[in-house]
């Protein structure tokens, strides 16, 4: 075999995995599907919350990964995997071009934000359209903002927001909200939150930066126009793991590892937001990269 470990991914999960790996003298070969484009952060204008680097750009960010795992000598290769063969110790990896084998793979595919398809929602992301309340909160301080869905995540953007903003919209497109009952509670007990029951976003407008929405009630059909400065879209994550399903065991697409980012078929393991995990962030998805090389370690010395 000529390498010992595979990374599926080259977001901050993989490229910190990589890193490990090569300090821990694994030959090792990413496997990304566009060169330099892969990762979620490229398009984040500012991330705010990664411990030293305030304010460092999602694109820059993602290059600094990139130059230190290149640095390291890791080799990439682009290409787009659309299987894992297990053959006793040995995993092929399948790919639309080549195929691949090695020791140990490690599942960094990511995941991707579920849209809403509402006219002007892909112009104005980085402008106001924001998928991730944690990292962008904090650049609409005292402003008007809405978040988008009724799930748990939806409950806990919006409870986040109110911590800073001066008032937020829960935009739902039904009459019942589907996340936690007592955040729910904590929601509607909160002076400057509104929610806006029956309603789908039909477009976002604004000329340079988000200004507003227009809603549509779903049972009244009336159109409405309410101006907010952000849209917080919460409708969902996809993850990247549609060519892993049936190989790995996953709960609704998200793999599932142990704390150590082993999945349960030994010499596969998964890091970042494809595993099933509470909190999806730059950060966390680096932990789970250096977890997941430490165990791939262990895994291939044992000699299995
Ligand atoms: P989710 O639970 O699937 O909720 C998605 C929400 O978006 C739903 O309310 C859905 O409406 C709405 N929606 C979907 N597509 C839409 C569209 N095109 N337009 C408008 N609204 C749309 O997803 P999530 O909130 O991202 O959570 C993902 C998973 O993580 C869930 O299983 C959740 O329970 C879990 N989670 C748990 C916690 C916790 O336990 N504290 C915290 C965060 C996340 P409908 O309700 O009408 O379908």
């Amino acid at each position: 075999m000529k390498y010992e470990l595979i990374i599926i991914g080259a977001g901050p999960a993989g490229l910190t995995a990589a890193i490990y790996a090569s300090r821990a003298r694994i030959s090792t070969l990413v496997i990304e599907r566009e060169a330099f484009g892969g990762s979620q952060i490229i398009n984040t204008e500012s991330v705010d919350n990664y411990p030293g680097l305030a304010g460092i750009s999602g694109f820059d960010l993602a290059m600094k990964f990139r130059e230190h795992a290149q640095s390291m000598g890791v080799e990439f290769v682009t290409d787009h995997v659309t299987a894992i063969g297990v053959e006793e110790d040995v995993k092929l990896v399948c790919c639309e071009k080549n195929t691949y084998e090695a020791g140990a793979v490690i599942i960094a595919t990511g995941a991707r934000h579920r849209r809403l398809g509402a006219p002007g929602e892909a112009e104005f992301a980085g402008k106001g359209v924001s998928y991730c309340a944690t990292c962008d909160g904090a650049f609409f301080k005292d402003k008007d903002v809405a978040v988008i869905g009724g799930g748990n995540v939806a409950l806990e953007d919006a409870l986040y927001l109110t911590r800073m903003c001066r008032k937020v919209y829960l935009v739902h497109r039904r009459d019942a909200l589907r996340g936690e009952k007592i955040s729910q509670e904590q929601l509607m007990a909160k002076e400057n939150a509104e929610i806006l029951w029956n309603s789908v976003v039909s477009s976002i407008e604004g000329s340079e930066r988000t200004e507003g929405m227009k809603l549509r009630n779903t049972v009244t059909g009336e159109e409405s126009f309410v101006p907010v400065s952000a849209v917080f879209v919460a409708v969902g994550i996809i993850p990247n793991s549609e060519s892993f399903i049936g190989t790995v065991p996953d709960e609704d697409g998200f793999i599932l590892t142990d704390a150590e980012c082993r999945t349960s078929i030994p010499g596969i393991f998964a890091a970042g937001d494809v595993r099933k995990t509470p909190l999806r962030q730059v950060i966390t998805a680096c932990a789970d990269g250096a977890l997941a090389a430490n165990a791939a370690g262990v895994y291939l010395r044992s000699g299995k």
